[in-house]
């Protein structure tokens, strides 16, 4: 088990948003957290990556393990380098003064694995998405808000490392894009790539992950594997339109 996350309170000041959530993360796995605005999503990724207070939900009760080892005490920086998280829409984690090009190889920097795997991630990122090739020198700020997730997407590619979290990947992307991003992610994961994949687009996530977890008003209601979850009445109902 890579991430397991167990019995997880969460408050921010007296408003309790998580009331006691349990989920975990097999290595290899695509896992999904689907819900509504307002479920818990955002939080339960916040929680994960300890950023610390104010911005950060505090933990009350509860654990997080990363490979059976409790992150609660870690820093954000230590999470970011082992669980890279790809954030969006408020922080993609891109340089807005740096150009697309810049923000990409800025995001190898921690990497071991030598010249040819980064280029060959770029040039998967590039063909993955002809727009940034297009604007490769162009400076981030000035993308627009799809163009900022695809590099954010393709920043979270390009740091290769085996686990990353992604919040909402698909917002502000036209639908063509959207599938071809999950196409890659999908390779991706062949490869090896772990996802903890948040979103509230339930159809687009139970079609890509293996499994997935329902979190409704800050607990989870359900869990079960992609094809469960499909045809559970309950998620078609309230989920998947009917
Ligand atoms: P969305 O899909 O709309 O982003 P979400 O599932 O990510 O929703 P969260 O952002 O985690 O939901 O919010 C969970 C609950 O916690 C909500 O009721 C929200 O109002 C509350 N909440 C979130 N951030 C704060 C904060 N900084 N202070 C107080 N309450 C907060």
């Amino acid at each position: 088990m890579l991430l397991s996350v167990q019995n997880l309170r969460v408050k921010y000041g007296n408003i309790e948003a998580l009331h006691g959530i349990s989920f975990h993360v097999n290595r290899g796995e695509i896992v999904t957290l689907i819900g509504a605005n307002g479920a818990g999503k955002t939080t339960t990724l916040l929680s994960i990556m300890r950023l610390p207070p104010p911005e950060a939900p505090k933990v009350v009760e509860g654990d997080i393990l990363y490979e059976g080892q409790s992150i609660l005490g870690w820093e954000t920086h230590d999470v970011v380098r082992k669980l890279h998280m790809d954030l969006s829409p408020e922080g993609r984690r891109i340089f807005g003064n740096l150009t697309v090009m810049e923000n990409l190889i800025l995001a190898t920097y921690a990497r071991k694995d030598g010249e040819e795997a980064i280029a060959r991630d770029l040039d998967r990122v590039l063909s993955l998405f002809p727009r940034m090739s297009e604007r490769r020198k162009q400076r981030s700020e000035s993308l627009s808000g799809g163009e900022q997730q695809m590099l954010a997407v393709g920043r979270a590619i390009m740091t290769g490392c085996d686990f990353i979290l992604l919040d909402e990947p698909s917002m502000g992307l036209a639908p063509l894009l959207m599938y071809e991003m999950f196409r890659t992610l999908k390779k991706l994961n062949e490869l090896g790539l772990t996802i903890l994949l948040i979103e509230q687009n339930a159809k687009v996530a139970l079609n890509f992950a293996h499994r997935g977890y329902v979190l409704d008003t800050g607990e989870i209601k359900t869990s079960g594997t992609a094809e469960e979850l499909k045809h559970d009445p309950e998620v078609k109902k309230a989920y998947l339109g009917g």
